[in-house]
């Protein structure tokens, strides 16, 4: 089956204070593993559980845009930051879900550190029902394969949910959790927008564009 017949769409969200190599590098190969159509980056308005970002919705988005525009399997969807109220991302998801055809299956990917808050989340269960859930470890967090880290009422609900290859996803349209597996980079924005208002460099973690971007804009830097 070739990409543009797969019937799999990711959906990437973040806030993406800055987006960096460690959001591009998982997005690239969680489309390459699973043979993913697209995978959508959809940067969080009003992320509820988090802090307020640092920088602006609009900054935020152009930068993701920036990052991805010539990979013509990323895509950008406003539709979070165009929302008013919080980022809910069930609520994006059932959105994707009634514009995209029946036969269109959702990836919802997450790091690890994001999964395991998973039962924080508004409506967290109803993402089991709407999309599968792909973990991407992450350095300096534990290893999703470790169930008994996981909080126990996440741990209870992922139970009968684990499989352990990208084809077995193709069994259900929804409600399976798959590990992917993906090249670790020890990259988070907060590092990123600590070493900038350092006045240090970022440069080789954060494409060219992204950084001509920021310093455009003399974002992160105590200036803006
Ligand atoms: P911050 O440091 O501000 O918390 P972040 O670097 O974690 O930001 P987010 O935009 O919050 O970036 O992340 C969006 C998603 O990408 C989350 O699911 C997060 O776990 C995942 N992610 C971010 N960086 C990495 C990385 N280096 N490796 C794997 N997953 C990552």
């Amino acid at each position: 089956m070739s990409r543009s017949e797969s019937s799999f769409i990711g959906i990437l969200g973040g806030t993406f204070d800055p987006i960096h190599y460690g959001h591009l590098r998982i997005a690239e190969e969680v489309v390459e593993t699973i043979g993913l159509r697209e995978m959508r980056f959809v940067p969080a308005g009003r992320p509820r559980l988090r802090y307020t970002p640092i920088a602006s919705p609009q900054h935020r988005t152009a930068m993701v845009h920036a990052a991805i525009q010539n990979n013509p399997r990323f895509v950008l969807d406003e539709r979070e930051t165009r929302r008013a109220g919080p980022s809910y991302s069930v609520e994006s998801l059932r959105e994707f879900k009634q514009e995209m055809a029946g036969n269109i299956n959702l990836c919802f990917v997450m790091g690890a550190d994001a999964f395991i808050k998973l039962a924080g989340w508004h409506n967290w269960r109803e993402l089991f029902g709407l999309c599968h859930v792909i973990i991407a470890a992450r350095p300096g967090h534990a290893l999703a394969t470790n169930h008994d880290i996981l909080p126990q009422e996440l741990r209870e609900e992922c139970a009968q949910r684990w499989v352990s290859s990208a084809s077995s996803l193709e069994c259900a349209s929804s409600g399976l959790i798959f590990v992917a597996p993906t090249t670790l980079l020890d990259i988070s924005a907060t590092t990123i927008r600590a070493r900038i208002s350092a006045k240090r460099s970022v440069r080789y973690l954060l494409p060219d564009t992204v950084l001509d971007y920021i310093e455009t804009n003399h974002l992160y830097s105590g200036e803006e």
